[in-house]
């Protein structure tokens, strides 16, 4: 689409929307940012479009405008049925999102990472990895950086390696990543979608438009996920740590790619640092992903070999009196607490609860029963997770993270693990899950210097 002239409409002007912004002004649009949130955050980004020659309206919007566009660049977290969506709608007006956007733009090949959980560690593995092989990858999206910021720098050849949400994936058209990876798909965010299929749909988008020049890369241990093998019109590969598949997985203690007819060792767990099996999961999915995009395996061992994992997932804060502290604030998602749980011994002091998404935390009431000593219940979900793991644990509460820090430290003895994995938001008592990391880590850290 010929941008120049056009009047488009961009919702939301948070970081991926203040960047498709500045991208369609940068193509000569006629730029018109609306925001229905009016925060002092917002009217400093509204302040600085401005100066950009971009109009901007926070709190409210002018309908004849929205009637006027050509086109709707949506923010992820506008949800359908908004008044404005329903105006674009009615009129026929194509609505897309920011990687949408982004993506007219990109000169390299673009790696797609989707999933419900692992999407972050993922893609800063891959960029790692195909930084290590020389590729100079550009690694953005939901991670920090938003796509349409970092599009025009990205040079031909050089990889765009872009985590992307399902609320992104919603609104594409002509998106076309040159390799699309799926990690797992579970029940996450019913809140905003609504319900499972929708969903699940929008991660489907990620492959919608790929032909047989492209790749997408499967979880094979995920059964929702292998339901999709028969639509794909790429070429597919695998990863499992179940099961030997074409792609790589995993043999006794061993890593191994099975990409083409020789068989070839990538490395041994025991060479790795992250600790966690959804981590050699991970790890495998990334080595599939960075060889099929051109990186040396040589080069990709070094990588995976010096990575320690990012914050707050997974990460171990200390050890105390023979106790091991772990700080997975980012484990938003009953499923990435069971990934965590699976990762520990029994004897689990686990702290849990947040903001709940819709959540059905008895999924994971067997695994509690099996694993956890005793949880400790912050936030607005302490009722439902309470009521969900009834009988499965001992329960007890705490109004703070340094209070339930304590309740742990009372209750765990020597050879322990205290693990924070909510399994919700962290709105109701953090600004984001790297504040409730934080608190925990250092009122950890505090018991440590006593
Ligand atoms: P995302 O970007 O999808 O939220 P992250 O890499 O930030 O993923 O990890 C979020 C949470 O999910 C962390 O608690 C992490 O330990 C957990 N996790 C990472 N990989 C997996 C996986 N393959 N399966 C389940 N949980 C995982």
């Amino acid at each position: 689409m010929i941008l120049d002239g056009k009047k488009i409409i961009v919702v939301g002007i948070g970081i991926s929307g203040r960047a498709a912004s500045l991208l369609l002004k940068k193509q000569g649009a006629i730029v018109y940012a609306i925001d229905s949130h009016t925060t002092q955050e917002l009217s400093q980004v509204a302040k600085k479009l401005k100066t950009k020659g971009i109009r901007v309206e926070l709190g409210k919007y002018t309908p004849g405008f929205v009637k006027a566009a050509d086109l709707i660049v949506v923010s992820p977290g506008v949800k359908d049925g908004s008044d404005i969506l329903d105006i674009a709608e009615s009129r026929s007006i194509p609505i897309i999102s920011e990687i949408e956007l982004a993506s007219w733009f990109c000169k390299g090949p673009i790696i797609a990472v989707t999933g419900t959980n692992g999407k972050s560690t993922i893609v800063t593995l891959i960029g790692l990895m195909l930084e290590a092989s020389g590729k100079r990858p550009v690694v953005c999206g939901n991670i920090g950086k938003a796509f349409s910021e970092a599009v025009l720098d990205i040079r031909e050849g050089q990889p765009a390696v872009v985590e992307v949400s399902s609320f992104q994936l919603k609104r594409i058209d002509k998106f076309k990543p040159k390799i699309a990876l799926i990690s797992n798909i579970t029940q996450n965010h019913f809140d905003w979608h609504g319900n499972f299929i929708d969903y699940f749909a929008s991660k489907k988008n990620i492959y919608k438009n790929q032909d047989s020049s492209d790749f997408c890369i499967l979880n094979y241990d995920d059964k929702k996920i292998m339901a999709l093998e028969h639509e794909l019109g790429s070429r597919v590969y695998y990863y499992s740590v179940k099961k030997k598949v074409r792609g790589a997985y995993l043999k006794g203690g061993d890593l191994i790619l099975n990409t083409d007819a020789n068989e070839k060792k990538i490395c041994s767990i025991s060479d790795i640092e992250l600790p966690g099996r959804h981590n050699v999961s991970n790890i495998l999915a990334c080595t599939l992903c960075s060889y099929l995009a051109g990186a040396g395996l040589k080069d990709i061992v070094g990588a995976l070999t010096r990575f320690k994992g990012l914050d707050h997932r997974f990460q171990q804060v200390s050890t105390i009196d023979g106790v091991r502290y772990i700080n997975d604030s980012k484990a938003t998602t009953v499923d990435a607490c069971k990934a965590a749980l699976n990762s520990c011994a029994e004897n689990v002091i686990l702290i849990a609860g947040g903001r709940d998404k819709g959540s059905d935390y008895k999924v994971i009431k067997e695994l509690v029963r099996d694993k956890v000593k005793s949880i400790i219940l912050i936030g607005e979900a302490k009722e439902k997770i309470r009521a969900d793991l009834a009988g499965a644990a001992n329960m007890f509460e705490a109004s703070s993270i340094d209070e339930a820090v304590a309740i742990s430290r009372e209750r765990a003895a020597s050879g322990d693990t205290v693990l924070l994995s909510p399994m919700c938001a962290s709105f109701d008592m953090f600004s984001n899950y790297k504040d409730r990391g934080s608190a925990f880590k250092q009122a950890v850290l505090r018991l440590q210097a006593v």
